[in-house]
């Protein structure tokens, strides 16, 4: 091995007897990694998200039992400790486990909390990487998050406290970086107190603003606006997926790609 400090239990294929937390990536199944795949196929039992998509299930062996560990139809979701417990328990029996995360697991995943309970367990564990949110979305927009002169910071926050309004600890005056590129997760229902206290840290109104619903998925939705009318805009859709927000001058629509819109939306065409 070429470097120390990890537990290389898998070589790709998910162990006896072991836990992995696989990245599922946003959501289009291409974008797994090929040793998520193979984690997945040779899994005695997957746990996984609600953000996991068919498309990455059908990955999973059809011999491996599914244990859908998320919340659904307006069901309470399993509590952290209850997942920990299930993966460990069958881990504990001698089985291949893999814990199948949206995104990346080790973005807003708790994957601390799974990790720390197998290394008590004596369980050996592995993360196998996904593609997270952000970088879904970066690529359908066609807009690097990170811009020469511009944009050189990149900035991953959450929007979402335990109690599900907005953080009051977050570092406003980092998120109001003008030179910065804010990648928020979880963040469409606090939305509007978000803008609010970015803006009076000093974030202008014309900031661009993008929120992606569905990101890489086939029902992919992208809303376009500035810090300015971001709100308003927002609070006229129904947003049915999850969503990334990104807030920063990255994301400004190159002149090229707006005229290239406008011809795809026959906005041009005038004959
Ligand atoms: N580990 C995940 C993040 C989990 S937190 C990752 O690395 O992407 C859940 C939040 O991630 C959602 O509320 C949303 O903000 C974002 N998210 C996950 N999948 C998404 C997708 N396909 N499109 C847009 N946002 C997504």
């Amino acid at each position: 091995m070429a470097h120390t400090g990890s537990t290389d239990v898998s070589g790709g294929c998910a162990p006896r007897g072991a836990l992995v937390l696989v990245g599922a990536g946003p959501g289009d199944p291409d974008l797994l990694t090929l040793k998520a795949v193979k984690a997945l196929a040779s899994a005695d039992v997957v746990l996984y998200d609600d953000l996991v998509s068919d498309g990455v299930l059908a990955f999973v062996s059809a011999e491996a039992e599914r244990i859908h560990v998320g919340k659904r139809g307006g069901r309470p979701s399993a509590r952290q400790s209850e997942i920990c417990d299930l993966a460990i328990a069958h881990a504990l029996q001698g089985k291949r486990v893999v814990r199948l995360k949206g995104g990346d697991p080790m973005v807003f995943g708790r994957a601390d909390e799974e990790l720390q309970a197998a290394e008590a367990a004596g369980v050996p564990v592995e993360v196998v990487s996904g593609i997270t949110a952000a970088f879904g979305a970066a690529a359908s927009l066609q807009l690097s998050l990170t811009k020469r002169g511009v944009s050189r910071r990149l900035q991953f926050v959450t929007a979402h406290a335990r109690d599900g309004a907005l953080p009051d600890d977050l570092d406003f005056r980092a998120l109001a970086d003008s030179s910065a590129t804010t990648c928020v997760y979880m963040g469409v229902k606090t939305l509007p107190p978000l803008v609010q206290a970015l803006r009076e840290h000093g974030l202008a109104s014309q900031t661009p603003v993008v929120i992606v619903e569905n990101a890489t998925c086939a029902d992919e939705r992208i809303v376009r606006g500035t810090l300015g009318e971001i709100v308003a805009q927002a609070a006229s859709i129904r947003f049915d997926g999850p969503c990334l927000i990104i807030i920063g001058e990255a994301m400004r629509v190159r002149a090229a790609s707006a005229v290239a819109s406008g011809l795809a939306a026959g906005l041009l065409a005038a004959e």
